[in-house]
């Protein structure tokens, strides 16, 4: 493993980023080509772009600028599988023949010039490096309130996250080949890689506003995505369910006994009222963990199948003529 000066590979996993693209590359190309010339990074290191299964000009962008500028090459997935997988299927083929790689999206919000600091820190020895936000500024009120509540659950739950990263973050080679033991469909990277350890420390950085191009986070993936992380690192709220279960069978014996004694001491009550609320609160409870409980085994069922997690459909680091490809 090379320290002075490694071999970086940057991957962007990219799914419809047609308007961004161009600009994305020169600006990267840029930053490689300047720590290069500074002898700061292998002249070999590379920009890793990952084809999610866009169904725009994004593959033609890459394949095309692979062909004149000596740091592109690319992989294009046979479908879209969502960022995490495309960016676990980059780190697993730059892993392969990199010193480090820093893993960053392509839309250019996050700071391009740090990349300088991740690689001195690299430099110096750490094996992670985690871009840091500043502040959370460029977020709407929402996306900052549900995220910070999202941090404060994980931590509560004992779940290692460093607040206000996303994945931008430098990873040496010896993270990556520990990452890649990891073999579960659902990974969750921003809790997995904390979980590997190793020497690692913060950059920070300011987040900018995407660049062009609409994101492709709508509420609906962002719900699944924190759902997800919360059920691949904690049983939690199974347990939560447990527990309101004995609370209710602990007061139903308590409710159960002052009824017998009222009965006893003959003072009854037609509680039809009581008695619907009753019914629809338990039936809604055991629904609630019934469904809690087949998420957990729908997810063993998943990790069961051992399903490969994406397939490569084009690899332009072996491929000698990547414009065979466009059509
Ligand atoms: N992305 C991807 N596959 C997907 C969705 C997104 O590879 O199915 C990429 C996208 O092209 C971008 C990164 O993941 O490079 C982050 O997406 P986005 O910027 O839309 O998310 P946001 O910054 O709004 O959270
Ligand atoms: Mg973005």
């Amino acid at each position: 493993m090379n320290r002075t000066q490694p071999h970086l590979t940057i991957v962007i996993p990219c799914y419809n980023e047609q308007e961004v693209l161009n600009e994305t590359i020169d600006q990267l190309t840029l930053v490689l080509h300047q720590l290069t010339l500074e002898k700061l990074l292998a002249p070999s290191s590379k920009l890793l772009f990952v084809d999610d299964g866009s169904i725009d000009n994004t593959w033609k962008i890459i394949a095309r600028s692979s062909t004149k500028n000596k740091y592109v090459t690319g992989l294009r997935l046979a479908r879209n599988v969502g960022h995490q997988t495309a960016l676990l299927a980059g780190l697993e083929r730059a892993q392969k023949d990199c010193d480090c790689a820093i893993s960053i999206d392509a839309d250019l919000q996050d700071d391009i010039s740090v990349i300088r600091d991740f690689v001195e820190k690299y430099q110096d020895g750490y094996e992670v490096v985690y871009g840091v936000r500043h502040s959370r500024k460029t977020d709407t009120y929402f996306k900052r309130t549900t995220a910070q509540s999202f941090y404060k659950l994980m931590g509560k739950l004992g779940i290692n996250l460093v607040y206000n990263h996303a994945d931008y973050r430098l990873m040496s080679c010896r993270v990556l080949k520990q990452l890649s033991k990891y073999r579960e469909v659902n990974l969750f990277l921003r809790g997995i890689v904390p979980m590997i350890g190793f020497r690692s420390t913060e950059v920070l950085y300011d987040r900018k506003e995407r660049y062009a191009g609409e994101t492709k986070y709508p509420l609906k993936k962002m719900l699944s995505f924190a759902f997800n992380g919360l059920t691949s690192f904690s049983v939690a709220p199974i347990r939560f369910i447990t527990m309101i279960g004995f609370t209710l069978f602990f007061l139903s014996g308590i409710a159960g006994t002052y009824a017998i004694i009222q009965k006893l001491f003959g003072v009854t009550d037609a509680g039809w009222t009581s008695l619907m609320i009753s019914i629809w609160f338990i039936g809604g409870l055991q629904l609630m963990g019934i469904g809690i409980i087949g998420e957990y085994i729908g997810r063993v069922f998943m990790e069961t199948k051992k399903r490969p997690k994406y397939a490569i459909d084009v690899d332009l680091y072996t491929n000698k003529d990547p414009l065979s490809y466009l059509k």
